[in-house]
């Protein structure tokens, strides 16, 4: 059973072949015999998830199921889920339980969709190892000892390992897309206000985007029909009809034009890596597409304009945790400041800490206009390149992240290190743009990803493209350990 995707699990239960009871009993029992050498999971909530499987099995009985109806998923551990703690893997919310449900938690809800538990992820999301969550690292199921990437390194771990058939995920700088890489499964992260952010803890607020986490595009198409969407809780949210993303799954590739982006493919890029993508769009040759070179020119800035703007973001966004509101407060503080400042000392980890300073230095007076302004100036030229591109091509492509699943400890000691995880990816979150990674080849028995990114709302396009490279490859398909 856990070996079935989304749609023929929801096949499965249609047919009246298993239960959604039976499901999730099955899937609790992997992650109860499993997670403990992944830690992929902060909290499982074993009881609500057999009270909804019950629920879901009335409600198919009744006849008014819909294709979610019963099917067990995780949430990484940022949306709120109503009388459910939400860490966002952090000790300053480590007994924070929400009063509401985020808007992408009530679709799923809404769906029939039954949650049984919150992923693990690098604290408040800032992150590319999943090393940075206040409750233990993440093990990739592909590699003992190796990263799942991040933020959404337990969503992409839970999914690999086959202990849930699908999870929520979000992306700032590239947490959706690198742990689907390294954790080799498929991610999607939608055009920047496709989905409602209402409920979704923020990081920084002008680059968060949620997205999905499933083992094929056909899965992920099926999510993002439950997750797209206006909102009005979300005023950034955008107003825009919802088409089925599944209807354009099958659609023949015949005249798509890729690019690559030559600032991409250069010498830094491993000669395994650079093999196994262009393998993958070989594939895509044979499937009718027409490959050409394209130029980003300012794709080398985007991580020192990113480590401006979303530090920034962040040191606003976390100053509401101040012991005061909710989450963590400090032992007998012995007055307000004494009670801000241990509070923020105690609750927050040391990269969340390095991110705020960072943040709120940019954003002093007398530095502003020398790094935030810049750094949004700069952000408009890789906007703009990526618009000019798609004057030519429909789908750019490169690999999602430089290398496979990295030993856990080796970078967690350099930020910067760590920070040029997300070279290939970081720039489609300054332009708004969606972008995907689908599995498409192993080095060394670790998997390889490879990153499309699409013109503003082409989300069908992309899932489209990465459902016939999955008709053709079976790279999705690989389990970790043979
Ligand atoms: N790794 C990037 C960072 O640490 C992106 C994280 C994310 O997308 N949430 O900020």
């Amino acid at each position: 059973m856990h070996d079935k995707t989304v749609a023929q699990l929801s096949s499965a239960l249609a047919s009246g072949q298993v239960s959604s009871v039976e499901l999730t009993h099955h899937f609790l029992d992997r992650i109860r015999q499993d997670d403990s050498r992944y830690n992929s999971f902060i909290t499982v909530t074993e009881e609500a998830a057999l009270r909804d499987a019950r629920t879901a099995d009335e409600r198919r009985q009744q006849g008014n199921a819909t294709p979610w109806t019963g099917i067990p998923f995780a949430h990484k551990d940022l949306f709120c889920t109503n009388g459910v703690r939400t860490t966002c893997g952090s000790k300053m919310l480590e007994n924070f339980v929400p009063p509401y449900d985020a808007t992408v938690t009530s679709k799923l809800r809404e769906a029939g969709a039954v949650c049984l538990g919150k992923t693990n992820m690098d604290e408040f999301a800032m992150g590319s190892s999943t090393e940075s969550s206040f409750f233990g690292a993440t093990t990739n199921p592909w590699g003992e000892g190796r990263v799942p990437g991040g933020s959404s390194g337990g969503s992409a771990a839970a999914v690999a390992a086959r202990l849930v058939p699908a999870a929520t995920a979000s992306d700032t700088g590239g947490s959706i897309r690198q742990p689907a890489a390294l954790c080799g499964i498929t991610g999607l992260k939608p055009t920047y206000g496709r989905i409602s952010r209402y409920g979704m803890i923020a990081f920084a607020s002008s680059l968060d985007q949620a997205g999905t986490m499933t083992r094929t595009a056909l899965d992920s198409a099926m999510m993002l029909n439950v997750l797209a969407g206006h909102d009005p809780k979300d005023s950034t949210s955008i107003d825009r009809a919802v088409p089925d993303y599944t209807a354009e799954l099958e659609q023949p590739l015949k005249g798509l034009r890729i690019g690559l982006p030559k600032e991409y493919f250069t010498d830094q890029l491993g000669a395994a890596m650079e093999q196994t993508v262009r393998n993958a769009i070989a594939e895509y040759e044979k499937l009718g597409a027409t490959v050409q070179d394209i130029s980003l020119p300012h794709a080398n800035l985007a991580i020192a304009a990113y480590y401006v703007i979303a530090p920034a973001e962040c040191s606003a966004n976390l100053s509401r945790f101040d012991g005061a509101r909710y989450g963590y407060r400090c032992e007998n503080p012995k007055d307000l400041l004494d009670m801000y400042t241990r509070t923020r000392a105690e609750g927050f980890g040391s990269e969340v800490k390095r991110r705020i300073l960072v943040g709120t230095y940019a954003l002093s007076a007398g530095y502003f206009d020398a790094y935030y302004l810049k750094a949004q100036k700069v952000r408009r030229l890789i906007q703009q390149d990526f618009i000019n591109a798609f004057g030519e091509v429909d789908i750019i492509m490169s690999p999602t992240s430089p290398s496979p699943a990295f030993v856990q400890g080796e970078k967690s000691n350099d930020p910067v290190t760590m920070y040029l995880e997300d070279i290939f990816t970081i720039s489609t979150n300054l332009a708004g743009l969606p972008a995907m990674s689908v599995p498409a080849g192993l080095i060394e028995g670790l998997p390889v990803g490879l990153q499309m990114i699409g013109d503003y709302f082409s989300e069908a396009r992309l899932l489209n493209a990465a459902h016939q490279f999955q008709q053709v490859t079976d790279w999705h398909q690989m389990t970790p350990g043979g």
